[in-house]
């Protein structure tokens, strides 16, 4: 972190501000230039740097490390595969999850898993339990419905992922799925991300619909600071000023998160849409911009569906657009 000093600063403001920094744990070195000068803090302190730019005399804090250290891709510059059995994800292949929003019934999840292990999907979605806006609407079938998802995982050669709302149900649904999903509200309950930091299993936190991308990667970093860096981090579409769509897919979120961080990252074109027209464009353009997984909603029977069926692809629409992301991943030197 560099403190820029304005330059009518007095040496009192000056030795003040190296006196906080000092207080905060960093190591102070100072550049005085022609007109300003420059006091560059070391340490591997987070601080909000308001508390900074508050001082007198200060004109600007420019941080140059990242707050987020553990996730930050310095860490880890080849990048990370999360390998669950055969199943490799943040590799050259790009690993498609796909199922139904929620887990409906034992026959609802069968024919879905089966449906999109033969268009090429590796990994079965389905919420057991539901974040819903109204108390109202349907919340999931709870442990009846993971054991309906690993059964139908299982027998159509298929992972599972399913979502975990709160700390009482991380056992739970450890005991299910292959993959532990932390839906977008969530994205900042602390103590349940430190909890996740606890697990051995794999982590797939969702962007908060208000989260900046380094909101995002500060609670990816709760769950790694805790021991556990099997993390996949995806965009799911944000809250903008534009209403056409649910939400907007932050493509661009895509390859910088890239950048940024180490791990996998996934795109949700299914719940930033909720659209099934508009779900396969934004699929396909999340796979070019770099997404390493989609995860995508699909339903044989949308109009009945429990929970998000506008959104959810018909089984044919899911295959055709797997055909055309095969074309889109070899041109990128990748496969599907
Ligand atoms: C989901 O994937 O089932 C879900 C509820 O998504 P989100 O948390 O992104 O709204
Ligand atoms: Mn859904």
């Amino acid at each position: 972190m560099i403190v820029v000093m304005e330059e009518k600063a007095t040496e009192t403001q000056i030795s003040k501000v190296i006196d906080r920094l000092t207080n905060l744990g960093f190591d102070t070195h100072r550049s005085t230039g022609v007109t300003r000068t420059l006091l560059g803090a070391v340490g591997a302190k987070v601080v909000d740097t308001r508390e900074l730019e508050l001082l007198e005399g200060v004109a600007e804090v420019v941080r140059i490390t990242t707050p987020y250290k553990l996730s930050s891709r310095e860490f880890k510059p080849e990048g990370m595969e999360i390998r669950i059995g055969d199943v490799r994800i943040g590799g050259d292949r790009v690993v498609v999850m796909a199922g139904p929003c929620a887990v409906e019934s034992r026959e609802q999840v069968d024919t879905i898993a089966s449906y999109v292990s033969r268009s090429g999907a590796r990994i079965l979605r389905g919420g057991a339990f539901k974040p819903r806006t109204s108390p109202y609407s349907f919340q999931g079938l709870g442990e009846e419905g993971l054991r309906y998802l690993r059964e139908a995982a299982d027998r159509h050669g298929l992972k599972v992922i399913s979502e975990v709302m709160e700390i009482s149900q991380i056992p739970m649904v450890s005991e299910y799925a292959d993959i532990l999903q932390v839906g977008a509200r969530n994205m900042q309950n602390f103590n349940l991300l430190r909890e996740l930091g606890r697990q051995r299993k794999p982590v797939m936190l969702k962007r908060g619909p208000a989260a900046t991308i380094e909101e995002t990667l500060l609670s990816t970093e709760y769950i790694v600071s805790g021991g556990n860096n099997q993390v996949l981090v995806c965009e799911r579409g944000i809250r903008t000023f534009e209403t056409s769509l649910r939400y907007t897919l932050d493509i661009s979120a895509i390859p910088v998160l890239k950048k940024l961080t180490y791990f996998p990252v996934v795109a949700d074109p299914s719940h930033a849409t909720g659209r099934r027209d508009k779900v396969i464009p934004m699929a396909r353009a999340a796979v070019a911009a770099g997404a390493d997984a989609l995860i995508l909603e699909v339903h044989h029977d949308p109009d009945n569906a429990q929970c998000d069926g506008p959104q959810a692809l018909l089984p044919a629409q899911f295959d055709g657009l797997m055909g055309q992301l095969r074309v889109i991943v070899s041109a990128m030197g990748r496969t599907i």
